[in-house]
């Protein structure tokens, strides 16, 4: 193992793996990935990998937007790996309530040069003949968007990345972040041994709170449960349809690129204090049978055609929530050196690749990137100055 280097990131998820390409295509020395486990052993093994640009906070969306562009020409970008996108397009689905919001939302978009339109309900039922839209009042439609394979992602970003000479090591947990007298980081220390650096960029995403506790830095992460059912699509219903987010029901659901197979997630946050993990430690894929029930049930009035599917598989994963469920990504001032990108709950995959790029100029000093990421700053939470939409959905709130 190495003895020293440059930058040290810690994570192999999407962001982590992200970060360390970016960084040494922007040549910055001797970069190491450390993961504990194997790659995509956190939130980026079990993600749905939607990739939309339907955010409430122009910030996110231009995040969101840039991002897209990169998983379009990704191979172009980095070295012909492919991160599994599908851009099969995307359907925002609301009720009466949410209509203005939606509407507003589109414009703001199309002004930042987004594809986006609304689009007439029987235009989506000739597209999808098998939706249900009778509770539905308004539709917008994002031609560009799809899905992704969040592990494929990961793996493809850290195939690159020891492409360009990144020392990956998997099975190499962090125990210990070190400073010197000054308190500036001055290495770390791994199961297999330890790396002195001046550089750690914070990438352990649900394991944020735990990971700088002893430095006396508590992360306002919180790893939360999110559930998956898979359900087999008969024989009618074979075509791939479009990634749906359905904000009367508050999920969303995409289909496979391989097999017949639609998957559901949840997007209600009342469910989010119930599936709380005090530790990301405590996550062994567990399941509450209670949400997949609920998620199978609410696939069935979006699609009533699936009370003929057949259930073929429910899985959890954990990603780190923060209480505006916006990401921290800083430089912490009172412990130089120590960068973070953590506690990107549900958007963390769709944005990986603009966060590795903006995240490396960041560290290597860009002033542009600093001034884009001030609103994700740590600092937030204790200036009550959270990330607040100008508008917002009735029930799905921050996550969009
Ligand atoms: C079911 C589900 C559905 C989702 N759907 C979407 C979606 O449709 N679109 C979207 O954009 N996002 C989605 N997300 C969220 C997205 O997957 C996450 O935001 C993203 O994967 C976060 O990546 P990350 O690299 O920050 O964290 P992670 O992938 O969790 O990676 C953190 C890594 O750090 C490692 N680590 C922790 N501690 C240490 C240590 N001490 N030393 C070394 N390594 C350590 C962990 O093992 C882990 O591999 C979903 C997530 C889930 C669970």
């Amino acid at each position: 193992m190495v003895e020293t280097a440059d930058i040290v990131v810690v994570g192999g998820g999407c962001i982590g793996a992200s970060i360390a390409l970016h960084l040494a295509q922007n040549h910055a020395g001797k970069i190491v990935l450390l993961e504990q486990k194997e790659l995509a052993n956190g939130a980026s093994g079990k993600g749905i990998g939607i990739i939309r640009t339907h955010y409430t906070h122009p910030a996110l969306a231009e995040l969101a937007y840039l991002s897209q562009q990169r998983f379009h020409n990704f191979k172009e970008l980095y070295g012909g790996y492919d991160s599994g996108f599908h851009p099969c397009g995307y359907f925002v689905l609301v009720g009466e309530s949410d209509v203005a919001t939606l509407k507003s939302v589109v414009q703001m978009h199309q002004s930042m040069n987004i594809k986006v339109d609304l689009i007439d309900l029987p235009q989506v039922q000739a597209r999808v003949p098998h939706l249900n839209l009778d509770d539905v009042a308004a539709v917008a439609y994002e031609p560009h968007s799809g899905y992704g394979s969040p592990p494929q992602t990961t793996l493809a970003f850290a195939q690159r990345a020891a492409d360009l000479g990144v020392e990956v090591l998997t099975q190499t947990p962090v125990k210990d972040i070190e400073l010197d007298a000054a308190g500036k980081i001055h290495g770390v220390v791994t199961t297999k041994g330890a790396i002195a650096t001046r550089t750690v960029v914070d990438c352990v995403g649900p394991w944020a709170r735990k990971f700088t506790q002893n430095l006396g830095l508590e992360f306002p992460v919180n790893p939360v449960v999110e559930h998956v059912v898979v359900v087999e699509r008969p024989v009618e219903f074979s075509q791939n349809h479009p990634v749906v987010s359905d904000l009367v029901n508050l999920c969303y659901s995409r289909s496979d690129p391989q097999q017949p197979y639609t998957r559901i997630g949840n997007s209600d946050p009342k469910y989010h204090p119930q599936f709380m993990l005090p530790d990301a430690d405590d996550f062994h894929g567990q399941i509450y049978p209670q949400i997949t029930e609920e998620l199978h049930l609410k696939l069935i009035q979006r699609y009533p055609i699936l009370e003929k599917g057949k259930v073929v598989e429910k899985y959890s994963g954990i990603w780190g929530v923060t209480p505006d469920y916006q990401p921290i990504i800083d430089r912490l001032e009172h412990i130089p050196g120590l960068y973070c990108a953590v506690g990107f709950s549900g958007h963390g995959y769709k944005l990986s690749p603009i966060i590795g790029e903006v995240m490396s100029q960041f560290i290597l000093g860009d002033r542009t990137s600093i001034d884009k990421l001030n609103l994700f700053r740590f600092r937030r939470f204790q200036e009550n100055d959270l990330v607040v939409s100008p508008v917002s959905y009735g029930q799905a709130k921050g996550l969009r």
